[in-house]
């Protein structure tokens, strides 16, 4: 198998905010297999503030390529992603990428949709939230009219003046809300009262309120929380996902973090058992790991897979947007295309 691939500067439609960053692009790196002039694509996005840097990524993934041409599609999945794991303890985003490229491809391979190749239930739209990232008042209500086709927001807030934040959305729209603090709280009582008062807002969910250190303080907090509580920062993958005791209600599961559909299934599979909540989320993607992502929706409680949504530049077709739906298609592989050549 020949593996390619590229940087791609995505350009967000406005500058994005989270606790403690903002930018104005995000770097992804596209990613190409191929086999039997058949082509699988993948995705690595790298948000700075998750700390994978494009040298470290670049590198990843010329070891990779050097070990996938030794290799051809007769060999099991799960046999060359673990012996891609190995390459590296670190660089998910690039695991992710070789992921969902050889899922794209094995399946187009054995003419399938990823579904029928996986023989998981195929489910072809849900409800998204659209996020609203940190952002000065004026972007605020400019994101909210943007987002008047969608039935949920998810904000971003994790600062002192979150109790501000709502008020002011609450003065501009009444939308049930999804709040995710980037850990940016630091006391679990304060963090307690304040999940009181957001039930009363409209606020259906908390994502990881506290730092991913503080778990002792999670598992307090959770047990009392007036709303089911996720993990995101705290879980990349399945081996976090078994150690976390009660810390959380459900789930954030992301390609980036978790190295790709393959642990996705794993891990979806372990919260089904464990009555854990499934959320499926993206980093700040393009429509090809976001179109990776929601072929798992038929497992999913929730997803927040706008992405695609947020950028002028998506090179790829994948989801589509309509009344506040993530839609994909049944087609051969994932269903992604580029719509530029994403190689040059
Ligand atoms: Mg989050």
């Amino acid at each position: 198998m020949i593996l390619s691939f590229q940087p791609f500067q995505l350009k967000f439609k406005h500058p994005f905010g989270v606790s403690g960053h903002t930018r104005s692009e995000t770097t992804s790196v596209f990613v190409t297999i191929e086999q039997n002039h058949c082509i699988g694509y993948g995705e690595a996005c790298l948000p700075a503030y998750l700390g994978e840097t494009l040298e470290g990524t670049l590198l990843f993934l010329k070891k990779a390529g050097t070990l996938l041409k030794t290799v051809h599609s007769t060999v099991a999945i799960t046999e060359i992603l673990s012996a891609i794991d190995i390459l590296d303890h670190s660089c998910n985003a690039a695991k992710a990428a070789i992921d969902i490229a050889l899922c794209d491809l094995y399946a187009k391979l054995s003419q399938q949709s990823f579904c029928e190749w996986q023989k998981i239930p195929f489910k072809n739209s849900m409800p998204t939230s659209f996020t609203i990232g940190i952002d000065h008042k004026e972007k605020i209500i400019q994101k909210i009219k943007e987002a008047e086709h969608f039935s949920i927001l998810k904000i971003k807030a994790g600062t002192k003046d979150d109790v501000d934040l709502i008020k002011f959305i609450r003065q501009h729209t009444q939308k049930p809300l999804y709040i995710d603090v980037n850990q940016g709280w630091t006391n679990a009582e304060e963090a307690l009262k304040l999940i009181d008062w957001m039930k009363d807002q409209g606020v259906l969910l908390i994502e990881q309120p506290l730092p991913k250190e503080k778990k002792k303080e999670m598992q307090w907090l959770s047990a009392r929380s007036a709303l089911p509580i996720f993990a995101d920062e705290s879980v990349k993958r399945y081996q976090d996902l078994i150690e976390l005791d009660g810390a959380f209600a459900g789930i954030n599961i992301k390609l980036m973090k978790c190295t790709g559909l393959m642990e996705a299934i794993k891990m979806i599979q372990y919260c089904k058992i464990n009555r854990l909540q499934i959320f499926l989320g993206c980093m700040a993607e393009s429509s090809c790991a976001t179109g990776a992502m929601a072929q798992l929706m038929a497992f999913a409680d929730y997803v927040d897979l706008d992405a695609p949504q947020l950028y002028l530049n998506d090179p790829f077709k994948g989801p589509s947007y309509a009344n506040g739906e993530v839609m994909i298609q049944k087609g051969l592989g994932l269903a992604v295309e580029p719509i530029i050549n994403v190689m040059e």
